[in-house]
């Protein structure tokens, strides 16, 4: 037997118990005649004492940090208790070792602070999963993925698997492809999500199916993006939107308990996607804290129906408003007495390229009362207090404004917002906030080609299997998709269409999205055509999914949650890559694999494919 007990188990009840240990070596501390090793596994450490008799032996076998070790002897109480580990009450008091495998000096140590890069850790990932940081997270991740296992489980749902090789999956992204030797010249394309695969487990009618399943997609890689990531995948039958938010969730609040051990006991609160991007400025608010958008123009989008708007900031000769399509602003609590200094670093933070804004205007409402801005040139103090007023602004706020063109202003107004609440404390790690977001705009109009099918026409927002809204379906089927006039081509009625989509949103990031799903053939033909596919690439492409349309398909939706997100967000870290056992790094290289990389010739022959590299 190599082990009686793990590294984490003894305690004082133990004492005079004979032991056998096995795991890596810690550290070694040599006093004189003796020598104490920490013995470490995936369960914790244990402090061995190495006395005369033995020292002598270990001189003859010296040990070195992660070498393999075997003891057996016997539990002693400590002298000097280590009150940070379970263990720190004991010691073993080493009768007989026997060195199981050496190792080289680790490249970096393995400890919570180490010393080791990204790149270094990520090349000797076998090493960096040995700390004891990195161990959390994956046992967080198994955590995470047990409650929903259970879950869905007591839910009806079933655990069903679907293929990786297969053809193209459309969730926006590039396919990543796999040539067949067995089919030359052919490809499988690696699914971007199971989408196609669990809405024909509908029409077979597995009515409540999910996976905890990789998803492929080749898109540039952002810090938190990985060409592979895991999906927990969910689809319904018989099932309508409010069925679906409120099992799912279901899931988030059980995840909560199990995992961290809160009790989500509130409602989760419900905003369209017009709400969130008029008075939070994108599409995955964190409510966490309030800090709303004031809107000082009309809309200037279609997607945005906000039509009683009234226009707060014209006519007072300041062009930069006037002329803006948008012209925004947030009441930052407590900051009006912000110095130049600090007014002007965030005027600089906003003309960063990420913001890409041009300037920014400030109002201080003082707490005596009046108002100082930096336009007083144009704007009259009974001005400021009328636009200090519809901001819900009070006595001791510092306005920031930012004007410009619709989209980009939007977004800047919206990151802005973040900077300034993670500034001020009201973004804790430890408080979480769920919200779905509803009623996502169907399309998107690609004025610039975006995956090589071509500019002007429709895009799916989702994936071309969501539903409109139910009183949006005669929009769609009684207009020609076909937009005339580019520039006009928000006054098409299908910029109105409205989707049976809903994202959940935690503290300030989507982890998870679905929607209802078309379930009748001649819509899901109508959707594909407004896509621009005829006939003929709807039957090459998606044949399999029309024709289970024809066998008795069952109203159905789903949604499918970010799992490396979620498990990150729950961790408190940013990073996605934490919480993946191997993971690639930002050009989407596996570092220690080598990954991707060339492959034989004699492949290729097999392939029958010859490289002409561009
Ligand atoms: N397949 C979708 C996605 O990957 C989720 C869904 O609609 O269920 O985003």
């Amino acid at each position: 037997m190599y082990r009686t007990h793990t590294c984490g188990e003894l305690r004082i009840e133990h004492v005079q118990q004979a032991v056998t240990l096995a795991g890596w070596v810690q550290t070694i501390r040599k006093f004189g005649s003796i020598t104490f090793v920490d013995l470490r596994d995936r369960y914790g450490i244990t402090q061995l004492l190495f006395g005369e008799e033995l020292n002598k032996q270990l001189d003859e076998n010296p040990l070195g940090r992660e070498f393999v070790l075997q003891v057996k002897g016997t539990v002693s109480e400590r002298s000097n208790k280590n009150k940070n580990i379970a263990t720190g009450d004991i010691e073993i008091l080493v009768n007989e070792f026997s060195i199981l495998n050496k190792s080289e000096v680790p490249p970096f140590t393995i400890t919570d602070e180490t010393d080791g890069g990204d790149d270094l850790r990520m090349k000797y990932r076998y090493l960096d999963l040995r700390r004891n940081a990195v161990k959390k997270n994956l046992e967080l991740r198994y955590a995470v993925s047990r409650s929903t296992r259970n879950y869905l489980h007591e839910n009806n749902f079933m655990d069903i698997e679907t293929p990786f090789l297969i053809k193209s999956t459309p969730e926006g992204a590039r396919d990543f492809v796999v040539p067949s030797r067995m089919n030359p010249g052919q490809f499988y394309a690696l699914p971007q999500s199971p989408q196609t695969f669990k809405q024909l487990l509908m029409v077979s009618g597995y009515d409540r199916y999910y996976q905890i399943v990789k998803c492929f997609r080749d898109e540039d890689l952002r810090a938190d993006r990985q060409p592979e990531f895991t999906q927990i995948d969910c689809e319904m039958s018989f099932v309508e939107q409010n069925d679906i938010l409120n099992m799912f969730e279901g899931l988030v609040k059980r995840i909560f308990k199990d995992v961290k051990n809160i009790d989500y006991t509130e409602k989760v609160e419900r905003m369209t996607w017009e709400d969130a991007m008029w008075h939070y400025g994108n599409d995955k608010p964190d409510i966490r804290f309030g800090m709303q958008l004031l809107n000082l123009k009309k809309p200037s989008s279609v997607y945005i129906n906000k039509k009683d708007q009234p226009e707060l900031i014209n006519g007072a000769d300041f062009k930069v408003f006037d002329e803006a399509e948008t012209v925004l602003a947030i009441a930052v609590p407590g900051c009006s007495e912000y110095s130049r200094k600090q007014t002007d670093e965030i005027t600089e933070w906003v003309k960063r390229p990420q913001i890409g804004m041009k300037g920014l205007v400030f109002i201080k409402c003082n707490t005596d009362g009046t108002y100082k801005s930096s336009v007083d040139k144009f704007y009259s103090e009974e001005k400021l207090k009328a636009i200090a007023n519809a901001a819900n602004a009070k006595a001791g706020d510092l306005i920031l404004m930012l004007a410009g063109t619709e989209e980009r202003t939007r977004k800047a107004i919206s990151e802005l917002r973040l900077e300034m609440g993670k500034r001020l404390g009201f973004r804790k790690e430890n408080e979480f906030k769920l919200l779905w977001v509803l009623d996502f705009p169907l399309f998107e109009f690609a004025l610039e080609d975006q995956d090589g099918g071509g500019a002007g026409r429709w895009v799916a927002r989702h994936h071309p299997f969501t539903s409109p809204k139910p009183d949006h379906i005669n929009i769609m089927i009684n207009n020609n998709p076909k937009v005339e006039d580019l520039d006009k081509y928000l006054e098409h009625p299908y910029a109105n269409i409205k989707a049976n989509a809903y994202d959940l949103v935690l503290n300030g990031n989507e982890i998870g999205g679905g929607s209802i799903r078309i379930y009748q053939k001649e819509l899901q033909q109508k959707m594909f055509e407004a896509l621009g596919m005829d006939e003929h690439e709807q039957q090459h492409k998606f044949g399999f999914l029309l024709g289970a349309f024809e066998y008795g398909a069952p109203p159905h939706g789903g949604l499918a949650f970010g799992f490396d997100r979620l498990c990150a967000i729950l961790g408190g870290s940013e990073s996605i890559r934490d919480f993946i056992a191997f993971p690639k790094n930002n050009s989407g290289r596996d570092v220690m694999l080598d990954a991707p990389a060339t492959i034989d010739q004699k492949q290729f022959n097999e392939l029958q494919i010859q490289l002409d590299l561009k």
